[in-house]
């Protein structure tokens, strides 16, 4: 049997390491981490490969990206096999903790609908609700690992950032109850990082629920804390954080955490708490694209049994690009409306109700906007940027400026330049490239202009 030929090939797994130190080298730190690390190599006597993975999310990701990758690096270290497949094997939780009687006696109970455990997710937060795609892929493979081996992967903690509006409430809860449901995980507390703090200012100073407060965290198999952008500056209540999230990591349970920035951006954040997070894994979520928008759209509308016609669905996902909660505040709308008046939705309907949230973000993400805060980034007032001048201390500025404005907003090559002074649509053409480009090679210039679309992004 393949099974027994594959655990006596044992020995093959540290040409595997060789090949791996190659992927790294090639995949960068962070691809690697993800997809690499948990992986191995078992080879039978008939020449087939398997790459073992956690789960088959991880299989496909990796066959589809990698293939070609992994191919080279094993010619080249001169493992020969006639067939590559990608296995997903849940072996490392099995071997941590075999699958007893007492944890299929507290799965049992976990699946059983407990209305405390259900009372703290939201039903629609689920990953069969949830949309993959490019904008996500990263954080919803590392969340569903560790879902379904909570404090068994090396995605521990696991931390997912990403502007406002993007899932990563929607993530942490279907983490939670998939593990519920799945029965990985026998105690699950979801809380925002607002309830952790009530909570335990309720302990320190009312001397409240101090026993409630102390057991929950004892007891946690999989501890789920949402935006913790707002432990900041919030001494005590870090200080407690990092005690009970170090104790929970000792004993090899799951943590996961969502801020709205990346970690190291939160001010006044303890230092420790954030170099914790570096042995796990840190990952983010950006706005999804158009392909993705549609599938979001669509897949809400086949859950509230609506009948979408495909033109509106592009219409909306086409203009409303800045996140997926202002998405479905649209399509709310849309349905909200049909429901009042009976009418169809029709693209007339859509154009006529979601108008006003599309001119309002026409309105904020203005070209004069856009002027002024890069204006204000290089110390220059908007005039300045306008000035014929050739001075790279302006004309710099000024292509940022018009960088941004081709990026961000839907005016013409022309109207744009006509708000510079009245310059050529050629001009700005030319300085959306030189942007480009330069932004590859000089670093300080990339993070501002990173900075400035962040800002931008912010109020989209
Ligand atoms: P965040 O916590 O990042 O601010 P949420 O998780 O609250 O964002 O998401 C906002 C809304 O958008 C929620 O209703 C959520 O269900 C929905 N949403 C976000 N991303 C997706 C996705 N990829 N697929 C389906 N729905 C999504
Ligand atoms: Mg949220």
């Amino acid at each position: 049997m393949l099974a027994n030929n594959l655990s006596q090939s044992l020995a093959t797994i540290s040409p595997w390491q060789s090949c791996l130190q190659k992927i790294l080298e090639k995949v960068g730190p962070h691809s690697y981490e993800t997809w690499f690390r948990t992986t191995d190599l078992l080879l039978d006597n008939d020449g087939r490969a398997q790459i073992q993975v956690p789960n088959q999310f991880f299989a496909d990701f990796i066959e589809e990206h990698f293939t070609t990758l992994i191919h080279e690096t094993l010619c080249s270290a001169g493992i020969s096999f006639k067939t590559l497949k990608f296995v997903p094997v849940q072996k490392d939780w099995k071997i941590v903790q075999p699958i007893t009687e007492e944890i299929t006696e507290a799965r049992a109970k976990a699946i059983s609908p407990a209305a405390e455990k259900r009372g703290q997710f939201h039903p629609n937060y689920t990953y069969t609700t949830f949309v993959v795609g490019e904008s996500n892929r990263m954080a919803h493979a590392a969340s569903l690992a560790v879902a379904e081996a909570p404090g068994k992967t090396s995605f521990n903690p696991l931390v997912i950032y990403g502007g406002t509006g993007l899932g990563k409430t929607h993530i942490l809860q279907a983490i939670g109850q998939f593990a519920q449901t799945e029965g990985t995980a026998d105690h699950v507390i979801y809380l925002t990082s607002e309830e952790f703090t009530n909570q335990y200012i309720n302990y320190v100073v009312h001397k409240k629920d101090s026993t409630s407060f102390y057991k929950k965290f004892r007891t946690v198999d999989l501890l789920l804390i949402d935006d913790i952008q707002f432990f900041s500056g919030k001494v005590g209540t870090q200080k407690e954080f990092f005690r009970i999230f170090n104790r929970l990591l000792l004993e090899n349970k799951q943590i996961v955490l969502s801020s709205d920035r990346q970690p190291e951006k939160i001010p006044d954040m303890m230092e420790h708490i954030i170099n914790r997070f570096m042995g796990g894994l840190i990952t983010d979520i950006q706005p999804p694209n158009l392909e993705t928008r549609m599938a979001i759209l669509r897949k809400k509308a086949e859950i509230d049994g609506l009948a979408l016609p495909d033109e509106v669905v592009q219409f909306i996902a086409n203009n409303i690009t800045s996140n997926v909660r202002e998405l479905e505040g649209s399509l709310i709308k849309l349905i909200a409306s049909s429901s009042f008046t009976g009418r169809d939705i029709t693209l007339e309907v859509a154009q006529e109700l979601c108008g006003d949230v599309i001119s309002r973000k026409e309105e904020r993400i203005s070209l004069k906007y856009l002027q002024q805060i890069t204006a204000d980034a290089f110390n220059l007032s908007p005039n300045q940027l306008s000035a014929h001048t050739r001075r790279r201390d302006v004309t710099l500025p000024r292509s940022v400026a018009m960088y941004l404005c081709k990026k961000w907003t839907k005016q013409s090559l022309r109207s744009i330049g006509l708000e510079f002074g009245g310059r050529d649509y050629s001009t700005v053409l030319h300085s959306f490239r030189k942007i480009e480009t330069e932004m590859t090679e000089n670093k300080e210039l990339r993070r501002k202009v990173e900075s400035l679309e962040k800002l931008i992004a912010s109020i989209a």
